[in-house]
């Protein structure tokens, strides 16, 4: 079946008994034993819940991998994720990370003695100088976020699988309507359900999907230990909000890309980062490996003074963090998402005093782009009138 039917169809014929069209929300943490010995196939609700399984089997199809995990927020799957390693062991990572994961990485791993590398991992020369004995994964975002930055998975995958180390992608900004990193040979796929899955700025969750019996054994192990799951509700939210994946994914892209052309040719702008661009580095690479285009892309102004005139006149655009929802938002990474990373870094990948990044929502297109040009003009002219 196509994916926008599997999509719209989440949970609509597991609940046999009443026929009821969407999935009932579970919330019930314990569970009766039939007799001793005997389970209906739930017995407490961290470790398995009717409503979170429905939406777990559903991720793990989408992404073509064998088993889902739903977690209580994007963070909560990366640590789960990253207690697959121990003490001693080492990690390649891509350099444009989000900054929770760098964070998470340096600030509490480490205490762990779990170390890592941040390259650009589309270089696999910079991935082999990075590798060691005690390199025991490598860890993607494609595109990366916030410099669109696009890494070939089935590259990565094949130089990781030939080391036999783990391939894990975090694979939010595209979600599997537009990208599958599993098919493409990773072991692990992750994401910030919060964004585009769940799209509509109103649930934290995080997702888990993982290829292969032993490995999503060991998931389950360490997802059930930790116990930073899902609740029901929120499961419920998030497989309401995915119902409407690919209409949604459909009009962010086609905004955004006509967001970012206009952009491209106004005065007051520098460069633009989208990789449906054909004057993106990645472009060729994303159009191999994805169906489509995320709906968040950035954008250099030519003055760092203009950004906050501009934040301080979009209406329509909210001057906020997050992505992926109905509503467009705009942010500043230098000072909002991504202060946690060292200068020097941000620097080296390019997230400067003159960024902006936009995630574009699913509004009218003409009234996003008239939104970014009103504040634009009213930037330039107090900044004239400064002078
Ligand atoms: C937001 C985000 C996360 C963290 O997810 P939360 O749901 O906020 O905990 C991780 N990775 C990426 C790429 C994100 O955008």
């Amino acid at each position: 079946m196509n994916i926008e039917s599997r999509l719209a169809q989440i949970g609509s014929i597991e609940e046999s008994k009443t026929g009821a069209v969407t999935f009932p929300i579970y919330h019930a943490t314990a569970y009766r034993h039939p007799k001793l010995g005997q389970s209906t196939g739930f017995d407490y609700t961290r470790t398995k819940n009717p409503t979170r399984s429905v939406l777990e089997s559903a991720i793990a199809d989408l992404e073509s991998g064998d088993a889902g995990f739903a977690c209580s927020s994007g963070m909560a799957a990366l640590q789960t994720i990253f207690a697959l390693f121990s003490q001693g062991d080492h990690l390649i990572v891509s350099l444009d990370l989000y900054g929770g994961t760098y964070r998470l990485l340096e600030q509490i791993m480490s205490r762990f003695g779990i170390t890592a590398s941040y390259v650009d991992t589309n270089d696999l020369a910079a991935i082999e100088d990075a590798y060691g004995e005690c390199t025991k994964g490598i860890f993607i975002e494609t595109p990366t976020n916030p410099l669109m930055m696009v890494t070939d998975i089935e590259a990565v995958a094949t130089w990781a699988k030939g080391k036999g180390i783990l391939t894990i992608v975090d694979n939010t900004l595209l979600t599997p309507y537009f990208q599958r990193p599993i098919e493409l040979g990773a072991d692990i796929v992750t994401h910030s359900a919060t964004k585009y899955l769940g799209g509509h700025n109103d649930v934290l969750a995080g997702l888990i999907i993982t290829k292969g019996k032993e490995l999503s054994e060991q998931m389950f192990f360490l997802h059930n230990s930790i116990g930073a799951v899902l609740g029901p509700q929120d499961s419920w939210l998030l497989m309401r909000g995915m119902k409407t994946l690919a209409l949604r994914m459909e009009r962010h892209e086609a905004n955004a890309t006509a967001i970012a052309k206009w952009l491209l040719t106004h005065p007051m702008v520098s460069d633009v980062y989208y990789p449906a661009l054909e004057t993106h580095p990645g472009h060729e690479i994303q159009s191999k490996q994805s169906s489509g285009n995320t709906g968040i892309f950035s954008f250099k102004m030519k003055e760092a003074r203009m950004i906050e005139p501009i934040l301080r006149h979009i209406r329509l655009i909210a001057f906020a963090e997050s992505l992926g929802g109905v509503e467009s938002l705009m942010t500043y990474p230098a000072v909002q998402t991504h202060a946690d990373i060292p200068l020097d870094i941000r620097e080296r990948v390019g997230v400067d005093d003159r960024l902006l990044r936009y995630s574009v929502g699913i509004e009218h297109v003409d009234d996003l782009i008239q939104d970014l040009s009103r504040a634009f003009d009213a930037a330039a002219s107090e900044l004239a009138g400064g002078e």
